[in-house]
C-alpha cells in the first residue's frame, strides 16, 4: 500500500515538497493549514502543533527535514495509543458490523471474510440486512467471491434477529471459527434501528458472546460522518472502528481525530473496492503515509 499516492498525503506533501529548507514562520503556518485541511479538527491540530513546537525547541531543530520527522513521530505515537487488534478468541467468534447506509459494511464483510480465510479460518456470514433483496444478493456475491458460507433470510423482510440467530447456530453446528453479521443502516428509523441491533445482540447471546461490534465509517465524510454515527456509539456497544474509502479521502487527519473523539480503536482500514483492499491498522505505516 506504500506505492499509492494517497490523497490524504497531499496536505503535507505541499508543506514539505520544496520551498525553504530551514524552519520559518511560514513553515508553521503551512503545517497548521495542512492539519486543518486534513480534518484533524482545530483542537487536535493545536495540540499537535504545540507538541511538535515543544520538541523542535527542546532539540534546537532548525531544518524542515527534521521537523517533518518529529511531526511523523508525534502522529505515530498518538495513533498508537489504542489497541488495533481484533479479538477473535471465542469459538465461534461473532462479529457484528454496523453503521449508516453506504459506508461500506457489506463490502468490508466481503474483504474481511476473504482475508480471514487466508489464515485458514472457517467463516460464515449472515445477511441480517433483510429489508432489501439487493442487499442480501450483494452479500451473497461477496460470500461467493471469498468462498465462505452464507445464511440468507428465507423471505424478504424476515426478522434480522432470526437470520443472525440462524447464522450463529450454523457456526456452532458446523464448528466454524467466525460468524460475521451484516446489518441494516437506515437512519431514518434511528430508534427502530437501535432496537433492532439490540435485539440482534440479545438473540445471538443466547448462543454465543459477541466478540466484536465494528462500526464502519466512511473516511471521505470525515467528522460529519462521525456525527451521523453517534447513535451507534451510544447504543450499539461498539468495540472498534473500520475506516473505509481512505483511497479517496483527503481527510487523513480524521484517522486520529476519530480515535481521540470516540476513544475507540481503529481495527481495519478499507482502501478500495477490490477484495484485497482491506488492511489492519498500523500506526507506523499510517503516519509515514500521512507525512510522506
Ligand atoms: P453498506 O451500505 O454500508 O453495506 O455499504 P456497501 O458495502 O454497499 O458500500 C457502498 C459503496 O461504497 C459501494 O459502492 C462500495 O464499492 C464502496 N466502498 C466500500 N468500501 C470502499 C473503499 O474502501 N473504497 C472505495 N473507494 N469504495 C468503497
Ligand atoms: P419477537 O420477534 O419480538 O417475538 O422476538 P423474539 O426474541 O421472540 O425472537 C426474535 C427472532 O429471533 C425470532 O424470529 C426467532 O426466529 C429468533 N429467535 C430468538 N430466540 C430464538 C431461539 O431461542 N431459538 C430460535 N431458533 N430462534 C430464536
Ligand atoms: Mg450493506
Amino acid at each position: 500500500m506504500a506505492e499509492k499516492a494517497w490523497s490524504f498525503a497531499r496536505a503535507f506533501r505541499n508543506v514539505f515538497g520544496g520551498g525553504s529548507e530551514t524552519i520559518t514562520d511560514e513553515t508553521w503556518d503551512d503545517i497548521e493549514t495542512a492539519l486543518i485541511t486534513a480534518d484533524f479538527g482545530p483542537e487536535i491540530a493545536d495540540s499537535i502543533l504545540e507538541e511538535v513546537r515543544g520538541s523542535v525547541e527542546r532539540h534546537r531543530v532548525s531544518e524542515v527535514k527534521e521537523l517533518k520527522r518529529i511531526l511523523r513521530e508525534v502522529l505515530e505515537e498518538r495513533l498508537a495509543a489504542f489497541d488495533p487488534t481484533l479479538k477473535l478468541i471465542d469459538r465461534p467468534a461473532v462479529i457484528l458490523v454496523v453503521g449508516v447506509n453506504g459506508v461500506g459494511k457489506t463490502t468490508t464483510i466481503g474483504k474481511l471474510s476473504n482475508y480471514l480465510t487466508r489464515f485458514d479460518k472457517k467463516i460464515i456470514v449472515g445477511a441480517a440486512d433483510t429489508f432489501r433483496a439487493a442487499a442480501v444478493e450483494q452479500l451473497a456475491t461477496w460470500a461467493e467471491r471469498a468462498g465462505v458460507a452464507i445464511v440468507k433470510p428465507q423471505q424478504q423482510g424476515q426478522d434480522p434477529a432470526s437470520v443472525a440467530f440462524q447464522t450463529v447456530q450454523r457456526a456452532i453446528d458446523e464448528e466454524l471459527d467466525i460468524a460475521i453479521i451484516d446489518t441494516a443502516g437506515r437512519l431514518q428509523t434511528k430508534g427502530g434501528l437501535m432496537d433492532e441491533l439490540g435485539k440482534i445482540r440479545r438473540v445471538i447471546e443466547k448462543l454465543a458472546p459477541v466478540s466484536e461490534v465494528l462500526l464502519v465509517l466512511d473516511a471521505t465524510t470525515g467528522q460529519n460522518g462521525l456525527a451521523q454515527a453517534q447513535a451507534f456509539i451510544e447504543h450499539a456497544g461498539v468495540t472498534g472502528l473500520v475506516l473505509t474509502k481512505l483511497d479517496g479521502s483527503a481527510k487523513g487527519g480524521f484517522v486520529l481525530a476519530v480515535q481521540e473523539h470516540t476513544k475507540l480503536p481503529i481495527k481495519l482500514v478499507g482502501q478500495g473496492e477490490g477484495i484485497g483492499d482491506l488492511t489492519g491498522f498500523t500506526p507506523h505505516v499510517f503516519a509515514a503515509q500521512l507525512v510522506p
